[in-house]
């Protein structure tokens, strides 16, 4: 990363389930020049996450009260649980200018948008990871074989009500193969990156 001074900057990624959003995570994980917001939720763990890496893992209880404390920038119910992200985290790393990426639902996004928290809003860039169809995404859901038929039925069914929302973001990513979804979100990051209005460095003094 530029050693120039600059405001961080809030990576939103949506897809609907199964549109390849872990794969790109993984792939723009591999360079480690953001910091990946671990939202909290109460869905149990599936096989090989890890509490504090993928997610925290809270009982309903402990999110609930952490919803109370105010301690959410924005949190939603999805299938069925809980999901939320911790404003303290997100806000501390921005203000080092550290950009942040959060993954979240189309209903986080939404609260995120209409915030009137001026750093988050001066910091936000929303990006879709769009499907091309349908099909797609049940192809993929059953291959992976995490899910039964009931919750990949329901997941198509979040996933199509998602899909309608995807206008609402500044970047729509067409799911292509992961190297070229890797690619195309780089170079979102990277012209988000050299805008004039995010450096905070004088080059004529
Ligand atoms: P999964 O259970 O497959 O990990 O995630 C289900 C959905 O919850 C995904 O669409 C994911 O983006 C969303 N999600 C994960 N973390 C958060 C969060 O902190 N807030 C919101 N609103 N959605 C989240």
């Amino acid at each position: 990363m530029t050693s120039i001074p600059r405001l961080g900057i809030l990576f939103l990624l949506s897809a609907p389930s199964g549109a390849g959003k872990s794969t790109l995570r993984a792939g723009l994980q591999k360079d480690q020049d953001f910091a990946y917001s671990v939202s909290c939720t109460t869905r149990a763990p599936r096989p090989g996450e890890v509490d504090g890496s993928d997610y925290h893992f809270l009982s309903r209880e402990d999110f609930e009260a952490k919803i109370a404390e105010g301690a959410f920038l924005e949190y939603a119910q999805v299938h069925g649980n809980y999901y939320g992200t911790l404003k303290s985290a997100v806000l501390d790393a921005l203000r080092a200018g550290t950009d942040v990426l959060i993954d979240i639902d189309v209903q986080g996004a939404a609260m995120i948008r209409a915030t009137d928290h001026p750093e988050i809003r001066a910091a936000l860039v929303d990006i879709f990871l769009m499907p091309e169809n349908i099909e797609v995404l049940r192809g993929r859901l059953a291959r992976r074989g995490t899910e039964t038929p009931e919750q990949i039925a329901l997941r198509l069914r979040n996933a199509e009500t998602e899909m309608r929302a995807w206008k609402q973001y500044q970047f729509a990513l067409i799911t292509s193969t992961p190297e070229s979804d890797v690619a195309g979100f780089r170079a979102i990051m990277r012209a988000e990156r050299s805008r004039s209005s995010r450096l905070l460095f004088d080059p004529l003094s």
